[in-house]
C-alpha cells in the first residue's frame, strides 16, 4: 500500500490526524502491520505502524516511473471536469499542472477545488505508482501563467512550447514530439508546455500572446474535442511519443 506524501523525521514516519485515520480506520491496518510510504518526490519506505506514528524499516529501491521530459499543462477552467483532468493528467505522467482562467473560462476557482485537485493528483500517483506527485499550482490569469516559467539564457532547460488551437492548419503535436525525441533527448535537459483551451476556445488576443511567449500553435487532429479531453489526449500524444 503507498500512501502519499509523508514527512520522515530520522527513522519515524510522522503521521498526520487523516492518514491515521486513512491507515487505521480506511484500511483497517493494526498495530505492527507494514506499508509503504511514500514522499511524493522519488523516496519510498518500507514501514510499520506503531501507535502514532510509523517506523521505518528499510528505504525502498524504486525505478523511476517517471516520462523522460517533464511536461507542464497550462489547462484553461472548464466549466465542469477539471478533477477529470487531473485524474487522468496524472496518471499519464504530467509533471505540473497550471489552472489558468482565460477570457472565456465560466468556472470560480475556490481553495476548495484548489485543494481536491492537489488530493486527487496524489491518489491517482498512488494508483499509478507514480514516482513523484505532480505539483498543481494555484490559478492564475492566463496572460500570467505564460511569464510562471521564463525561459533564460542561462537556464539548464530548453522549453518546448505548444498552444493546442481547434480549427486551425497547424500541424499535429504529434508531429513536433516524434520529430524532436530524438533531438530532445540527446539536447541539453528539456521541458514541454501544453496549453488546452476552454469550452468557448482561446481568443484570437490569447494566441498572440502565447505566440509572442515562444508557442507553437498545434492540432490535435480533424475532430473538436472538449475541453476535458484535448488536455488527456494532448498528454497521451506526448507519453506514447516519447515511450514508444
Ligand atoms: N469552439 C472552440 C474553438 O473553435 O476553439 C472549441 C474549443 S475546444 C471545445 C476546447 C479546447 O480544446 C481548444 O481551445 C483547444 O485548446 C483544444 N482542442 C479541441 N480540439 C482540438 C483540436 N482538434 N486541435 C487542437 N486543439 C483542440
Amino acid at each position: 500500500i503507498a500512501i502519499a506524501p509523508f514527512q520522515k523525521q530520522q527513522e519515524q514516519i510522522v503521521l498526520t490526524a487523516k492518514q491515521k485515520h486513512y491507515l487505521y480506520r480506511v484500511l483497517r491496518l493494526g498495530e505492527g502491520s507494514k506499508f509503504i510510504a511514500m514522499d511524493g518526490e522519488g523516496q519510498w519506505w518500507l514501514t510499520q505502524l506503531r501507535g502514532e506514528e510509523a517506523r521505518v524499516l528499510e528505504k525502498l529501491e524504486v525505478e523511476n516511473q517517471e516520462l523522460s521530459i517533464s511536461v507542464t499543462l497550462i489547462s484553461a477552467l472548464p466549466k465542469n471536469g477539471f478533477d477529470e483532468i487531473v485524474r487522468c493528467c496524472t496518471e499519464l505522467g504530467v509533471s505540473c499542472i497550471a489552472p489558468v482562467i482565460s477570457k472565456r473560462t465560466l468556472l470560480k476557482p475556490s481553495p476548495q477545488k484548489f485543494q481536491r485537485w492537489q488530493k486527487i493528483a496524489q491518489e491517482a500517483s498512488e494508483q499509478s505508482e507514480r514516482t513523484f506527485v505532480p505539483n498543481i499550482l494555484e490559478p492564475v490569469n492566463f496572460d500570467q501563467s505564460l511569464s510562471l516559467f521564463p525561459d533564460s539564457e542561462n537556464s539548464a532547460a530548453q522549453h518546448k512550447k505548444y498552444i493546442c488551437t481547434a480549427r486551425s492548419d497547424s500541424p499535429h503535436l504529434l508531429a513536433y514530439i516524434s520529430g524532436q525525441k530524438y533531438a530532445i533527448e540527446q539536447e541539453k535537459p528539456c521541458q514541454i508546455w501544453l496549453a488546452t483551451g476552454p469550452e468557448g476556445g482561446w481568443t484570437e488576443k490569447e494566441i498572440e500572446l502565447a505566440t509572442e511567449a515562444g508557442f507553437q500553435t498545434v492540432s490535435l487532429g480533424k475532430r473538436i474535442l472538449r475541453s476535458v479531453t484535448a488536455p488527456i489526449f494532448a498528454l497521451s500524444v506526448v507519453a506514447a511519443a516519447l515511450e514508444s
